[in-house]
């Protein structure tokens, strides 16, 4: 929405919350909530900066009201953020802190795992508060949402290479992958099952490591993993990967992965489209994990309802290709006009 001024603004609601005693300080930015309560994962990071941690929560919590949008999803967009090393700051009393912040806000903002939170985590950030979602299916949840959002992204690989070959057939496809957490690992495991050649690389060894031995994965250093010659590159690392310099020396054809956010800036989807190498808008591949927590949130949890789901975005992949292809527009812009156009819808 714009502004007297001419500023452009988006979101509803930014939240910060600062409780010394627990060793918290976190942000929740809620999006939009036109077309249901925000719903989105907490990240633990150790910014460097109250700015870097700001900067990271407003662009993932918009992402993720496009992402429930473009999904057809009944939900809103936010996320949270906690500034602090996961290894090193996460108790008890943090978690629990941060879930009281939760239960302030009324439900306006549900909260899932994100990078530095698990399941676990979630499940003593529930303690105090009734809108946690994804967490354990003990509790009669949808479980971990990571597995789906490889499913997801596996349905998104096939339907890149349909596009591009005329065959969806992982036999012998190469895959580089960066990064091997929740989702990353995953996907390996599904890429493997279908017959894919990996490359894999983690900061972690040891994760890069059981992937070697697993699953026959080629181990490649994590500066030379987005340069490999290989037929996909599924980034399930960080955001902001793609920069103008990483895109100069991709020599994969396929881009698609789980990461959020994934281009460090608009022009990178544009340098992608200029070097003809067909990019999957990450919310739109990677929307997994909140179809699963969407199926949890309409009551009764369904696996049927969200494997139609899951199955969707492979045709909302093919559809925004032949749109891009015929306008002459980069999948990403084309993506963002769809998902402003549905999130000015209400939800069906
Ligand atoms: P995770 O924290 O479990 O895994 C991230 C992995 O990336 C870690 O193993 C880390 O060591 C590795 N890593 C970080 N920087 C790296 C680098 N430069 N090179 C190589 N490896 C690197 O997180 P996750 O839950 O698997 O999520 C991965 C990405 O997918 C994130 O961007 C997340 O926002 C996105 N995503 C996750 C979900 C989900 O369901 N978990 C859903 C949608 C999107």
């Amino acid at each position: 929405m714009t502004y007297p001024g001419g500023r452009h603004c988006e979101h509803e609601q930014i939240v910060v919350k600062r409780d010394p005693a627990a060793g918290l300080y976190a942000v929740i930015a809620i999006h939009d909530t036109q077309r249901g309560p925000a719903v989105g994962g907490c990240r633990m990071w150790p910014y460097p900066s109250e700015r870097c941690a700001f900067d990271d929560v407003l662009r993932l919590s918009r992402a993720m009201s496009l992402k429930s949008a473009m999904a057809d999803l009944p939900l809103g967009g936010g996320k949270a953020v906690i500034v602090g090393d996961p290894a090193r700051d996460k108790s008890e009393a943090l978690l629990r802190a941060f879930g009281r912040f939760v239960e302030e806000l009324g439900g306006r903002y549900r909260v899932g795992e994100d990078v530095g939170i698990s399941v676990a985590d979630v499940e003593v950030m529930a303690q105090e508060t009734r809108f946690a979602v994804g967490r354990s299916r003990a509790s009669g949840s949808s479980g971990d949402p990571s597995p789906l959002t490889a499913r997801g992204v596996l349905v998104g690989v096939r339907a890149c290479l349909a596009w591009q070959r005329a065959s969806d057939s992982l036999a012998g496809v190469r895959v580089a992958v960066q990064g091997l957490g929740h989702v990353g690992y995953a996907l390996c495991e599904l890429l493997h099952a279908e017959g894919a050649v990996l490359l894999v690389s983690d900061l972690c060894a040891d994760r890069v490591a059981r992937a070697v031995t697993e699953l026959g994965a080629s181990a490649v250093a994590p500066d030379e993993i987005l340069a490999q010659e290989v037929d996909v590159l599924a980034p399930c690392a960080l955001g902001g990967g793609l920069d103008a310099q990483a895109i100069e020396r991709l020599r994969a054809p396929i881009v698609a992965g789980a990461a959020n956010n994934l281009l460090a800036s608009p022009r990178c989807g544009d340098a992608l489209f200029e070097r003809r190498i067909l990019y999957a808008p990450d919310y739109v591949i990677n929307a997994g994990g909140i179809i699963n927590i969407a199926s949890e949130l309409r009551g009764d949890y369904d696996p049927d309802w969200t494997d139609q789901q899951l199955a969707a975005i492979g045709p909302r992949l093919t559809d925004i290709f032949r749109e891009s292809e015929a306008t002459g527009v980069p999948t990403h812009l084309v993506a963002d006009a769809r998902a402003h156009r549905k999130l000015q819808q209400k939800a069906a």
